[in-house]
């Protein structure tokens, strides 16, 4: 099993590697030899080459998947679950290195990068039990002469297509579940954090895994993702990205099944009869950690206007002693945002808000005197109103929005007034209005005197019907039921013939 324990990975500031895509098993180039480079977003240094994939290149991947599917569907259950083991066994042996490259690649703090690589390893591990306890129905007959049950079956190659924010763990949601169910993978990574997923295949290159079980290809996602969604060699389309690609990926999907996760803009209600500690506490961390990255983020944050002004300066005090630093420095908050398109967002999102009346009470831009332009400051932002852009767009970097609210009404209005609808959050101690509000927000997760980015893997997680926020459930024995598909099986044994009407074939 690899073990990088004596390995020197490159360090911040190395000359640039050449990293390899993965395809039936083996380490490969574009069939193109073009490759892009990777950039360490808290140095600004170039990390490594990464192999710009073709559709050619693609459909090399697939043709690997879907020989080798077979081999994966006809193993038994224990066997696969046996595999997902051996993977997350492998991931652990090598947390500390993955670790380092997924800060290295990401920009998130060392620590949040320590517990995405556990969550990793754990979506493998929860796969595995999840599948050995996948029990199909046996189904009662009208007719007295046969028996009805179902099978669980692989839906067959399956075209995973991830964003940058979790690098691992979201590849993990479709890779654990998807093997575990006995589909065969191929994978196309973000462009901005190909380095981490060549460095987790690497992991797996000496496992059991089958050549060809599990590929990736590493490029645009226009070209080599949209390569699996409309190739029919694929099966089955998981996606994790936002709103405007999930659409073009449904509708270049066509009648491929899909399960899409796409973006959040998640509503924190804060009401008057709120433990503000809990609240300030929550909220911080839900609009700040992975420097507000993550689709569950507290993207807005409702409060009542009875405890309005307490609550913002508490929060704009936390938010000021949050440590914006080199994310591999022990002890810091946020480190840079991932990319230049959410930085300009951000400074998008605050001007817009100001232009309109909202005043800055905390950061407001990004921080001066650092190695990269990529460090924003933990901002809060007061006197925000559901005209801005802040409101009604996911800002997906570190924000605290506050808006205002006089009735619960009013609040839920604020929380269902716009198109997207993943996760929420409500503070109240009050057992009728948690009811209230947790029946009313069109959001598919609520979590209540929690952040919105409170999650178990185990969970359903996905967006509401009627929003923009994808369709399907990933989490648990939900990613197994969406992976897989249901076979029935009628057999009518009277009409078999039968060795009792007939004497034995032995006599
Ligand atoms: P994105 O849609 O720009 O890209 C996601 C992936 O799709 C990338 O790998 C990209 O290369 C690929 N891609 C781009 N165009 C494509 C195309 N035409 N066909 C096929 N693939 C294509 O999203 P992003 O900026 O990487 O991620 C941020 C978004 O993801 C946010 O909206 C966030 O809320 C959402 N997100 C959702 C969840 C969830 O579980 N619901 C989790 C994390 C992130």
């Amino acid at each position: 099993m690899t073990d990088w324990g004596s390995e020197s990975a490159t360090e911040m500031g190395d000359e640039p590697t050449s990293f390899p895509m993965y395809i039936a098993g083996e380490p490969t180039d574009s069939e193109s030899n073009e490759t892009f480079a990777v950039t360490n977003p808290a140095t600004g240094d170039t990390l490594g080459e990464m192999p710009a994939g073709t559709r050619t290149d693609a459909q090399r991947a697939i043709d690997a998947a879907r020989d080798i599917q077979p081999e994966l569907e006809f193993m038994t259950a224990f066997e696969r679950a046996e595999l997902c083991h051996e993977l997350a066994d492998a991931i652990d042996v090598n947390s500390d290195r993955l670790a380092e490259w997924l800060t290295k690649d990401q920009g998130k703090p060392l620590a949040e990068a320590r517990v995405e690589v556990d969550l990793c390893a754990k979506e493998f591990r929860n796969a595995a039990e999840d599948v050995k306890r996948d029990e199909t129905e046996v189904i009662p007959s009208e007719d007295a002469g046969k028996h009805i049950y179902t099978l669980r079956k692989p839906h067959g190659v399956l075209g995973v297509i991830t964003p940058w924010n979790y690098p691992l763990n979201i590849p993990a949601e479709y890779l654990a579940p998807g093997l575990a169910a006995g589909n065969s993978v191929v994978w196309v990574p973000a462009p901005t954090t190909s380095v981490v997923a060549t460095r987790l295949l690497d992991v797996f290159s000496d496992t059991s895994l089958p050549d060809g079980a599990l590929n990736l290809v590493t490029g645009e996602g226009p070209v080599v993702g949209n390569e699996l969604v409309v190739n029919d060699g694929t099966d089955v389309i998981g996606f994790t990205g936002s709103p405007e690609t999930g659409e073009a990926i449904a509708r270049d999907a066509g009648t491929k099944p899909t399960l899409l996760e796409l973006g959040g803009n998640g509503p924190v209600i804060i009401l008057d009869d709120a433990d503000l500690d809990a609240a300030v506490e929550c909220t911080s961390f839900g609009c700040f950690s992975n420097a507000g990255q993550i689709c569950s983020a507290s993207e807005r944050i409702l409060v009542h206007e009875d405890v309005h002004d307490e609550f913002v300066s508490r929060l704009a005090d936390h938010a000021q002693q949050l440590s914006l630093d080199d994310p591999m420095a022990e002890g810091t908050d946020l480190g840079p945002l991932n990319n230049d398109a959410v930085a300009d967002k951000m400074d998008r999102h605050i001007a817009d808000a100001k232009e309109q009346g909202a005043t800055v009470v905390a950061g407001g831009s990004r921080a001066e005197n650092m190695p990269t332009d990529r460090y924003y400051q933990p901002t809060v932002l007061d006197n925000v109103t559901t005209e801005m852009a802040v409101n009604w767009e996911e800002s997906f970097g570190p924000i605290a929005p506050i808006i205002s609210f006089e009735s619960y009404d009013e609040a839920i209005a604020i929380a269902n007034g716009i198109e997207l609808g993943l996760t929420s959050s409500v503070f109240t101690s009050n057992i009728e209005l948690m009811h209230y509000f947790t029946e009313r927000i069109e959001t598919g997760i609520v979590n209540v005197n929690d952040s919105s980015a409170y999650w178990e893997i185990h969970t359903p997680f996905g967006g509401y019907s009627g929003k923009n926020s994808g369709h399907g459930r990933i989490g648990g024995k939900y990613s197994l039921e969406q992976l897989s598909q249901i076979k029935t099986i009628a057999v009518d044994y009277e009409n078999a013939k039968s060795p009792l009407d007939q004497g034995s074939d032995t006599d």
